[in-house]
C-alpha cells in the first residue's frame, strides 16, 4: 500500500457537516478532511490504536479523528451518503434519515387520528375485527359507506376518527418496521377466549413491544361455549401484559368481533389511549408519510396507497418515492370518492407516479417536480448498479432447494436463488423480509427476483437460468408456465399463510443445513509408563482416571494442561488381550495414531463429537 508520507497537516478542513460512512478506511477518510491516510494512521497511532490505511475505523475512531479537527460530521451506513445528499436536495436540512418519527417537531400542533394496526393469531378473528369495525362505523359519506379495499380505512367514533391498516397481521408491520417505516400508533392483539395465547400472539406481542407501541387487547369469541377470557388475561401477565383488572395498565376489551359486542366499547378504549399518546401533526407541513400498498393498475397506472403522516397531500403536488416520482393527478379515498387533499392520518389512494411505489418505502413531496424526478432518477440509478450486483451474485453457485443439502456438504456457504411472485407489493415485502430473517451462516436466501403478479414463463425461464425456486404467495402459475416449470424441472411452491410459506423453507433449511458438533469428553487416562513394541511404536501404559476410555476414540493428548496433540486411539489393550473399553480404575495400554512423544504424567483424554439439534432461531 502506498501511504503518501508527506503531511497535510495545516490544510483548511471543509466546513459544514461531513457525510462519512461507516467503516471507512483512512486512505478514504483523510481526503475528506484535506488530510491524508497517512495523517489519519498517525493520529490513530497517538491514540494508541494500530491501525493500516486500509483498515475499517470504528465510529468511535472516526469521531475522535473529526473531534481533533474540530469538524462537524454525521457517520451514516454505507449508501445512505447518497440518500443524505438527497434529503437536502429535497429540502430537508436535518439530520434525521434514519428518523422515522415525525410527530417530534410537531409540539402544539393539532392533534391527528391515531393510526392502528390489527395482529394476534392466525384464526382468532383480525380480519373479521377489521371488517366489522369497517362496516360498522364507516365515515358517512355519499356513497353510502360502501368501502373499497385500498390498504387503510378510517371509521369514526363519538365525532372522533381512527384509521386501521387493513393488512392484519404482524407481518406487514415487520416489514414496514425494517424499512425504517413506523406507520402504526397503536396495536390491537387479538387473542381468541377459547384458544387462548398461541404462538403468533407472542410474536405479535413482541413486534409491539419493540416497536414500543401501546398494545390494546381485545380478547374475542366471547360468544363461543368454551371461551374462557380469564385464562386469557392469565396467560398474558406471562408476557408483562398485566390488565387492568390485575392491577397492572393494559386495556383489554373482551368482544366478538362475530356477534357485534364490545366493538363499540373497543373504539373507545382505542381513543382513551390515543388521547394518552398525544399524537400530533401540522397540516400546513410539506406532506409526508408511508407507501402502505401499491399496484399497476391497468387504465389507472402504478396507484400507490399511501398513509399521510404529517403535512396535507394534494392533488398536483409533486410526489417522490423511492424511484417513483409524479405530480400528484389523482386522490382517491377509502369510500372510492375523488377527493383534493388528505390530511395528518389519512390513507388514500396516489395516482400519477411514473412506476410502482414500494410498499414500507417514505414518500415526501419535493420542492419541485425537477427535484422530484432528479431524486427519484438518482435513487433507480443506484438500485439498478446494486441489483446488477445481486443478480450476479445470484446466478453464480447459487442452488436451488432441492440441490442445496449438496452445497452445504462439500462445506460451502450456499445460497438460497429464490424468485418471489406475490399478489401485492405489500406481502411481497412482507415474505421477502421474512425470508431475509432465515439466513443463517450456512444458508441464505437470494433473490433473484420478486414481483407481483402470476408465475409467468419469463418467471420460469429466468428461474432454469438462475438455478432459482420459486416462491409464489396468493399467485399461481398459469397453464403454460406450469407445463413449462415440469419440462425444465423448476420448482414451484405456492402458498396462502405467510407462517406456512415460512415453516416450510424454515424446516427445509434446517434439514439441509450441516449439524453442528459439541465435544463431550468421555474419559481421561495417566500415562505411567512407555513400552516400545517392534513394528507398532510406543504405547504408553495407562491408568484410567476417569470415564471410560474407548478404542476408536478421539483424543486430545495434554501435557502440563496444554494440548500438545489431536488424533484418536489406535489400539486398547488389557494385559494382553484388545479391549474394547477400558473403564475408571483400569490399567491399560493404549496405542495412538502416528504419536509417538510420549512422556510418562502425560493425560489422555478421549471425547465425543455429538451432534447439536439445529434450529434457525
Ligand atoms: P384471522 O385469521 O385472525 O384474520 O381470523 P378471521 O377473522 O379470518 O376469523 C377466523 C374464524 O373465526 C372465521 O371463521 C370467523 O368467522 C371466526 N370468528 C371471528 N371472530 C369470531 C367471534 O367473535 N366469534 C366466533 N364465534 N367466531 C369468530
Amino acid at each position: 500500500m502506498n501511504v503518501p508520507s508527506y503531511s497535510s497537516q495545516d490544510a483548511p478542513v471543509p466546513v459544514g457537516q461531513i457525510v462519512i460512512e461507516r467503516a471507512i478506511t483512512p486512505l478514504d477518510l483523510g481526503p475528506r478532511f484535506n488530510r491524508t491516510a497517512a495523517d489519519v494512521v498517525r493520529f490513530m497511532m497517538q491514540q494508541g490504536e494500530m491501525v493500516t490505511a486500509t483498515q475499517s475505523l470504528s465510529d468511535e475512531l472516526i469521531e475522535a479523528f473529526a473531534n481533533d479537527l474540530g469538524a462537524d460530521i454525521k457517520i451514516v451506513n454505507p449508501g445512505e451518503e447518497q440518500e443524505v445528499e438527497l434529503r437536502k436536495m429535497l429540502g430537508f436540512d436535518d439530520d434525521d434519515v434514519e428518523d422515522d418519527d415525525v410527530d417530534e417537531d410537531a409540539e402544539g400542533a393539532p392533534l391527528r387520528p391515531p393510526v392502528i394496526t390489527v395482529m394476534g393469531h392466525v384464526d382468532h378473528g383480525k380480519t373479521k375485527l377489521l371488517d366489522r369495525i369497517r362496516n360498522a362505523n364507516v365515515v358517512d359519506g355519499e356513497a353510502g359507506g360502501i368501502t373499497q379495499h385500498i390498504g387503510a380505512y378510517q371509521t369514526e367514533r363519538n365525532g372522533a376518527l381512527l384509521t386501521f391498516i387493513d393488512t392484519p397481521g404482524h407481518e406487514a408491520f415487520t416489514a414496514m418496521r425494517s424499512r425504517g417505516a413506523q406507520a402504526t400508533d397503536i396495536v390491537i392483539l387479538v387473542v381468541a377466549a377459547d384458544d387462548g395465547v398461541m404462538p403468533q400472539t407472542i410474536e405479535a406481542l413482541n413486534h409491539a413491544k419493540a416497536a414500543e407501541v401501546p398494545i390494546v387487547v381485545a380478547v374475542n369469541k366471547i360468544d363461543r361455549e368454551n371461551a374462557n377470557p380469564q385464562r386469557v388475561l392469565t396467560q398474558l401477565t406471562e408476557y408483562d401484559l398485566i390488565p387492568e383488572s390485575f392491577g397492572g395498565d393494559t386495556i383489554v376489551q373482551e368482544i366478538s368481533a362475530l356477534q357485534d359486542i364490545g366493538i363499540d366499547e373497543l373504539l373507545d378504549q382505542l381513543l382513551v389511549v390515543s388521547e394518552l399518546a398525544e399524537l400530533r401533526a401540522d397540516p400546513d407541513d410539506r406532506a409526508q408519510g408511508v407507501v402502505l400498498e401499491s399496484n399497476l393498475d391497468i387504465g389507472r397506472g402504478p396507484v400507490a396507497t399511501v398513509l399521510v403522516q404529517t403535512g396535507t397531500l394534494k392533488v398536483g403536488d409533486p410526489m417522490v418515492s423511492g424511484a417513483a416520482w409524479g405530480r400528484v393527478r389523482a386522490l382517491i379515498n377509502d369510500r372510492g370518492e375523488s377527493v383534493k387533499v388528505a390530511g395528518p392520518s389519512t390513507p388514500v389512494q396516489v395516482l400519477g407516479l411514473s412506476e410502482v411505489a414500494e410498499a414500507g418505502d417514505e414518500f415526501v413531496i419535493a420542492p419541485s417536480e425537477k427535484v422530484a424526478s432528479k431524486v427519484a432518477d438518482t435513487r433507480e440509478h443506484w438500485q439498478r448498479q446494486s441489483s446488477l450486483g445481486r443478480d450476479a451474485a445470484a446466478t453464480s453457485g447459487g442452488a436451488r432447494l432441492e440441490d442445496i443439502f449438496e452445497q452445504i456438504q462439500r462445506g460451502e456457504a450456499a445460497k438460497l436463488n429464490l424468485i418471489i411472485k406475490a399478489d401485492v407489493n405489500g406481502s411481497l415485502e412482507a415474505v421477502t423480509d421474512s425470508l431475509r430473517k432465515l439466513e443463517t451462516p450456512e444458508v441464505s436466501p437470494t433473490f433473484v427476483h420478486r414481483g407481483v403478479g402470476g408465475i409467468t414463463e419469463n418467471d420460469i425461464s429466468l428461474a432454469g437460468a438462475s438455478n432459482a425456486t420459486i416462491i409464489g404467495f396468493n399467485v399461481r402459475p398459469d397453464r403454460k408456465a406450469r407445463e413449462m416449470a415440469e419440462a425444465e424441472h423448476v420448482e414451484i411452491r405456492t402458498y396462502e399463510i405467510i407462517y406456512k410459506l415460512l415453516e416450510d423453507i424454515e424446516s427445509a433449511m434446517v434439514g439441509m443445513l450441516a449439524p453442528e458438533f459439541e465435544e463431550v469428553v468421555t474419559g481421561d487416562a495417566e500415562v505411567r509408563e512407555i513400552f516400545s513394541v517392534p513394528r507398532i511404536g510406543k504405547i504408553a501404559g495407562c491408568y484410567v482416571q476417569n470415564g471410560v476410555i474407548t478404542r476408536g476414540s478421539k483424543v486430545r493428548f495434554i501435557r502440563e494442561g496444554t494440548i500438545i496433540w489431536k488424533g484418536d486411539i489406535k489400539s486398547l489393550r488389557r494385559f494382553k488381550e484388545d479391549a474394547r473399553e477400558v473403564a475408571a480404575g483400569y490399567e491399560c495400554g493404549i496405542g495412538l495414531s502416528d504419536f509417538q512423544d510420549l512422556k510418562e504424567g502425560d493425560i489422555i483424554e478421549t471425547y465425543e463429537e455429538r451432534e447439536i439439534e439445529r434450529s434457525i432461531s
